[in-house]
């Protein structure tokens, strides 16, 4: 079985003014729903303010949870938060710090929203709000789930918010694999970035994944990765500017599958950027990142990481 994690408020109804297209964690709700008992479903709480502060300004906390952020920084986020949209940025971080638990537990789970990677301390940036990544890497650490977290990112975009949230925490360290000309202009600074030119397809995409993560992973020893699996990669996407095939997809996460075994590293994954007209092609996407990496990783010899602290795993 491979654990899902959904919440009724992930799918909201688009906010007026939106440039961003609503309806797709719905649709990977519905494209799984197919799989039946295959899936394992969970539902998260809201994140605590206390770890939603961890990482970002309270005053910008206040201004989401209140639905009253200033016209500017909605601009900058890509859509208006209304009080719906604020309730789903307050549980979507819940989402992946609950599949982080069940990660670390069953060796795989995967939050059917998250991996807003621009978020940053005082904005949303790029249709992100809150940096669920960054907010649940600081909660793990922060409560002695893990020692070590790696954020991996393979979302055509910097991971720019992730890489500025946890800046200099010496147990958190990120990983981002990325088109350079690609948003955002100014980069962050991760603790490895893997900037590709224009148009590269699956070998030479998969070849460099491999090497450069392998050493990554090597060098940082983590307990546990938080996964960014964005399919904007694809040749396809609006907004991506490489050229990996469907095939070349599902060779990225067979890899990051890989890598993870051989070093017994629990994975957790949230959804990331897949833009296009088509939604339920983009849906479909990302429930192949779920189920390769759930039938690769779900129940392998990857978990029952030392619990520490003694507090157990929540499963909702
Ligand atoms: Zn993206």
């Amino acid at each position: 079985m491979i654990a899902v994690v959904h919440h009724p408020d992930y799918v909201t109804e688009a906010p007026a003014r939106s440039t961003y297209r609503w309806g797709k964690n719905g649709a990977i709700r519905d494209l799984l729903r197919e799989h039946g008992d295959r899936i394992d479903w969970h539902e998260p709480d809201a994140m605590p303010l206390e770890w939603l502060e961890a990482a970002h300004d309270p005053d910008y906390v206040a201004e989401v949870l209140s639905a009253q952020v200033p016209r500017e920084k909605e601009r900058r986020t890509g859509f208006p938060i209304t009080p719906s949209v604020a309730r789903r940025a307050a549980v979507v971080p819940g989402g992946t710090y609950l599949a982080a638990l069940l990660a670390l537990e069953r060796g795989f789970a995967a939050n059917t929203a998250g991996g807003s990677h621009h978020a940053l301390a005082n904005t949303g940036a790029g249709y992100c709000i809150f940096n669920d990544l960054a907010i649940a890497a600081h909660r793990l650490v922060g409560e002695g789930r893990v020692d070590r977290v790696a954020v991996v990112d393979c979302d055509v975009h910097q991971g720019d918010g992730t890489a500025a949230l946890t800046a200099g925490h010496p147990q958190i360290a990120t990983y981002s694999i990325h088109a350079a000309k690609n948003f955002p202009v100014r980069k962050a600074q991760s603790t490895l970035d893997v900037a590709l030119v224009d148009g590269i397809g699956d070998d030479e995409y998969l070849q460099t994944l491999e090497a450069t993560l392998s050493s990554f992973l090597d060098a940082h020893r983590p307990d546990l990765i938080l996964y960014q699996g964005g399919v904007d990669p694809f040749a396809g996407d609006r907004l991506g500017r490489l050229s990996l095939s469907e095939d070349g997809l599902v060779g990225r996460d067979r890899l990051i599958a890989r890598l993870a075994v051989a070093r017994t590293l629990p994975v957790a994954c949230t959804v990331g950027g897949g833009y296009g007209d088509d939604v339920m092609a983009i849906a479909a996407r990302h429930v192949r990142v779920i189920l390769t990496l759930g039938a690769a990783l779900a129940g392998a010899d990857v978990a029952g990481a030392e619990q520490k602290g003694g507090a157990g795993v929540v499963a909702g």
